[in-house]
């Protein structure tokens, strides 16, 4: 199916020229790169074109320094979830600042903002009880804290060999030299000699692209289970120490788990004593309809991590869950050793407590979750009308999560060949239609803020429609 390569490939060549074109007017008025390395940004991308200078935003809409206006579709990533004026937010930054912009919370020296976040969180998190939350900067800092915790717990359990973590092939737990570890992502992993050796990562839930043919979700399930459970078996019980795992995968390619994932797989873990890490830096405060994904999927975590949405990303701020029984042994064994030693200058950080505090309360006092189960059936279904295209392998995704992914052949799901860039030029006919989503490859990813409206969501959808008739006509 589709049409010859050759002219794809002309057309993508064409593309290329233009954009050499305008990366020559711009060395040629000498307006060369600019001096910042952004993340996750080939150097062609910022030697060759102009950056989006975002300036300005409004709900659910951002301006860039010409003063076009897009509907952000992923929310900037994933974590604005109130939108891009929240005022209440940034009166609580603004009351926090002008009393105490800074103090420390090491050696039991702490804000009042910090205690009042721990307890918000303690009572809002009711999947399994929690008992302990320890604050960090970002979801990647969480993750990388996950494991010295864990680590901690079992040197205090005296296991000093139960140290191993699994992981999951497209997962996205972080970019630090951990996370990153845990991340199954090949572009985090190869040219940054990662996976440390101790990070295993065991399959994908992803029943559209790894079933069998003819089996059901269920009996997929029980499939990745039992794989799950000849791993842990190959490398030895007593070596693995925890399994972590986003309720919903986000940055992978948004993957929901097929029917029994999460109780299969937790029987697993319970059986070997493993610890379950759930990573709900996108899950939590509401996307997928509940205030957790942990409620969503009946998931009992022993430990959780928080981040994005957690100050609407008004403020960098992360927060570990912590459960009673770890807890327990982590304060025996750090009264033998004199201390936990460790935590970060911004641990805890006053403004970041203060947003997330008063975020956490617009939560509840506008019931977010039962917001997003009202909006998403317009988003879900009305997405889900694009399987008109047959370049659309797969739509999925629930609440306010989605991914589209193209492909060349449905049946086969053959991707397209690379150069004719799919994806990429979706990505740049929702920019000209006034939309921004996130690309990786030929899926495109969409987590919309928590707020987003009816009509707006109806917006999003007619915009998200322009786009792919653009694509149809690319393909054709
Ligand atoms: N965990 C998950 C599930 C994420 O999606 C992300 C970021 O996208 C992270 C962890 C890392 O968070 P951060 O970028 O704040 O370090």
């Amino acid at each position: 199916a589709g049409p010859p390569v050759t002219t794809q490939a002309e057309k993508g060549l064409k593309e290329q020229a233009n954009v050499s074109k305008a990366a020559e007017r711009m060395s040629l008025s000498g307006g060369q790169s600019h001096d910042m390395l952004p993340p996750f940004t080939a150097a062609w991308q910022y030697t060759d074109a102009q950056p989006l200078i975002i300036t300005k935003s409004e709900g659910i809409y951002v301006y860039d320094r010409e003063g076009n206006k897009y509907l952000d579709a992923l929310a900037g990533l994933w974590c604005t979830a109130l939108g891009g004026n929240e005022p209440r937010l940034v009166e609580a930054a603004m009351k926090q600042l002008q009393t105490l912009p800074y103090y420390q919370s090491f050696w039991n020296r702490t804000t009042e903002p910090a205690l009042e976040l721990s307890s918000q969180l303690i009572n809002m998190f009711t999947a399994s009880p929690m008992a302990k939350v320890f604050f960090t900067n970002s979801g990647s800092e969480c993750n990388d804290t996950q494991v010295k915790l864990v680590w901690y717990y079992n040197n205090a359990m005296g296991r000093p060999n139960k140290k191993k973590f699994i992981a999951r092939k497209k997962a996205y737990h972080g970019s630090t030299l951990i996370s990153a570890s845990l991340t199954g992502l090949t572009p985090l992993h190869g040219s940054f000699d990662l996976p440390v050796q101790w990070v295993l990562h065991t399959d994908t839930p992803h029943y559209w692209r790894n079933a069998n043919p003819g089996e059901s979700e269920e009996d997929f399930s029980t499939r990745l289970a039992e794989s799950l459970e000849k791993l842990i078996l190959q490398e030895g019980p007593d070596t693995i120490a925890a399994f972590i795992g986003e309720p919903v995968m986000g940055a992978g390619g948004v993957i929901p788990p097929p029917k029994g994932y999460w109780p299969k797989v937790q029987e697993v873990l319970k059986k070997y004593d493993i610890l379950l890490i759930a990573d709900e830096v996108v899950t939590a405060f509401g996307r997928l309809g509940t205030m957790f994904g942990s409620d969503l999927y009946e998931i009992k975590p022993d430990l959780v991590s928080l981040a994005k949405a957690l100050s609407s990303a008004y403020m960098p701020i992360g927060a570990i869950l912590m459960s009673q029984h770890l807890f327990d042994e982590i304060a025996a064994h750090s009264n033998k050793l004199g201390g936990f030693s460790h935590g970060f200058t911004y641990s805890g950080h006053p403004v970041a407590c203060a947003v997330a505090s008063e975020c956490l309360k617009i939560y509840q006092e506008r019931n977010i979750p039962q917001h997003v189960s009202q909006v998403a059936p317009a988003f879900q279904e009305g997405m889900r009308e694009f399987y008109k295209y047959p370049f659309i392998g797969e739509i999925r995704g629930l609440g306010l999560i989605m991914a589209v992914e193209f492909v060349a052949d449905r049946d086969t799901k053959a991707a397209f060949p690379t150069d004719w860039g799919v994806g990429t030029y979706f990505g740049s006919r929702t920019m000209a239609h006034g939309m921004l989503v996130r690309v990786s490859g030929d899926i495109i990813m969409m987590s919309p803020h928590l707020i987003i409206t009816e009509g707006e969501v109806k917006e999003l959808v007619s915009k998200f429609g322009a786009a792919l008739e653009d694509l149809a006509a690319y393909i054709e």
